[in-house]
């Protein structure tokens, strides 16, 4: 049983490894816990969409004489809800591949200016559709060693975040910066900021602050632990600073150069 403890009393050594034993028997316990609740946000993630097909399909299954307009409306319905399945299962098969290590990083020095300038070009008809204000800002050339492909995904995240949770008519202000021996990359946005008590919590799988409204939002909320996960593969971090009502900050730092 995870849960027994050892009792030692006496010789010193005899009570270090009681000691490592209790500490390694908690951190098991941790896991099964959070592999639980792993498996049970899963299941829900699922069934949420699931049960909209159902309801759906069922409503057309028996329905007599529905017109052509309302078969359409709820295709449409469908299909989405099967969009947004597709989503949460590619973006889970890939964070576990990147938890696994079975993702190598395919490191090359590049611009992270040219990175970040793709990035935004792919992200400006999003913003715009909010009249959102997409501003990039360098502070020098940056150039490091990562994965392109991966990198840029993390740091998509974090700008389709910053106008996700921006209201209309805001700034996303994205920044390229460095020391000697790190990059930093900076995304800030003027939107709805995140509360101090739930910013530790933002990058565990599926963590939302407000359930219902963002899943509304159509991310699968997977998109921050994707994002957290490529940066520590990076041998890098990010910081979030944020007050509610008035926006959010994040900061990624990564290494100029892989130590091997
Ligand atoms: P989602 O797909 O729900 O956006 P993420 O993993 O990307 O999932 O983000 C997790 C949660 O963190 C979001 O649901 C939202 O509550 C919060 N969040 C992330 N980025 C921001 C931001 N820029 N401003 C406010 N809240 C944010």
């Amino acid at each position: 049983h995870l849960d027994q403890r050892i009792e030692i009393k006496g010789r010193d050594e005899l009570a270090e490894l009681g000691n490592a034993f209790n500490h390694m028997t908690q951190q098991l316990l941790k896991m099964d816990q959070s592999r639980q609740e792993f498996v049970s946000n899963v299941s829900h993630e699922l069934k949420t969409p699931l049960s909209s097909i159902k309801v759906l399909s069922e409503s057309l299954l028996f329905q007599e004489d529905v017109p052509v307009e309302m078969y359409k409306e709820f295709f449409k319905d469908i299909n989405s809800e099967v969009d947004r399945l597709t989503a949460i299962i590619n973006d889970l098969l890939f964070l576990v591949k990147l938890d696994q290590k079975e993702v190598p990083l395919t490191i090359k020095n590049t611009n992270l200016n040219t990175l970040i300038e793709e990035i935004l070009k792919r992200l400006h008809p999003l913003a715009n559709k909010k009249n959102i204000e997409l501003i990039y800002e360098s502070f020098r050339d940056v150039y490091a060693e990562v994965d392109e492909m991966k990198l840029t995904l993390a740091i998509s995240n974090l700008v389709e975040n910053g106008i996700k949770y921006t209201p209309e008519d805001g700034i996303v202000r994205v920044t390229v910066d460095a020391d000697h021996q790190n990059a930093f990359i900076k995304v800030i946005d003027t939107g709805i900021g995140i509360p101090e008590e739930e910013q530790d919590k933002i990058f565990q799988r599926f963590y939302r602050v407000d359930k219902t409204r963002d899943r509304e939002t159509g991310g699968t909320g997977l998109g921050l632990s994707i994002t957290y996960r490529t940066v520590l593969l990076h041998q890098g971090s990010i910081k979030v600073n944020s007050k509610e009502g008035e926006g959010s900050e994040f900061i990624v730092r990564i290494p100029l150069k892989q130590s091997s």
